[in-house]
C-alpha cells in the first residue's frame, strides 16, 4: 500500500467524479444516476437525492479536475480553498466496521462537501509525498479521463473506461494489417 487505505479511495472516488463529466457526455444526468454513484464509491451519511445537491456535486467537479492540470503552488491553493471553505476540522472516528480514518466535516454536512474535502484530504497527503505525479491523464489518444495511479512502478496508463482494451484491440489490428500488407 503507498498510501493510507482512505487516502487511496478518496482520490479512486474522486478520478472518478472526475469522470463522469466529459466534453460530450455527462455521467450524472439525473439524482439516479447520483445514486448509483454514491453507493459504487462506498459514500454514506448524508444523501438527498435532490436536484440542488446533484447541482453542487456537479458544480465541484471542475474545481476537482483542475487539480489534474495544475501545478504544485495551484493545487495547494486548491487544496487550502476547498478545506477552508468546508470548515475542515480532521478527526479521527470509525463506522460501518471500517477501521479508524479521518474525516474533517460532520457525516451530515453536505454530499458535495463531503466529496470536496475527503479529495482535498487526499490530495493533501499526495502534496506531502511529492506524489501529485500520481494524478495523471489517460493515454489513449480519444479519451481525456484522469486517472490515479496507486502502482508500485508507476506503470498505470489507461483509465477505467475500457481504454487500455480499445488500446489493446487497435494494436492487434495494426500488427495484423502489417503482417498482411
Ligand atoms: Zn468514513
Ligand atoms: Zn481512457
Amino acid at each position: 500500500m503507498l498510501f493510507a487505505h482512505d487516502t487511496e479511495c478518496a482520490l479512486i472516488a474522486a478520478a472518478a467524479l472526475v469522470n463522469t463529466a466529459g466534453p460530450d457526455r455527462e455521467g450524472l444526468p439525473d439524482v439516479a444516476a447520483l445514486d448509483g454513484f454514491f453507493t459504487a464509491y462506498g459514500w454514506s451519511g448524508r444523501h438527498e437525492h435532490t436536484d440542488a445537491e446533484l447541482r453542487q456535486v456537479h458544480a465541484l467537479r471542475p474545481r476537482l479536475r483542475r487539480i489534474w492540470h495544475a501545478d504544485t503552488d495551484e493545487v495547494v491553493r486548491t487544496v487550502n480553498a476547498l478545506l477552508r471553505e468546508s470548515r475542515a476540522l480532521p478527526q479521527l472516528i470509525r463506522h460501518d466496521d471500517e477501521p479508524y480514518h479521518l474525516h474533517a466535516v460532520p457525516r451530515d454536512a453536505p454530499l458535495a462537501t463531503r466529496m470536496a474535502v475527503e479529495a482535498a484530504m487526499a490530495v493533501a497527503d499526495l502534496v506531502r509525498m511529492n506524489e501529485l505525479t500520481r494524478l495523471r491523464h489517460c493515454d489513449h489518444p480519444e479519451c481525456d479521463n484522469v486517472l490515479v495511479d496507486l502502482s508500485k512502478n508507476r506503470s498505470r496508463r489507461f483509465c477505467d473506461g475500457g481504454c487500455g482494451n480499445r488500446a489493446a484491440v487497435s494494436a492487434y489490428r495494426a500488427r495484423r494489417a502489417a503482417s498482411h500488407s
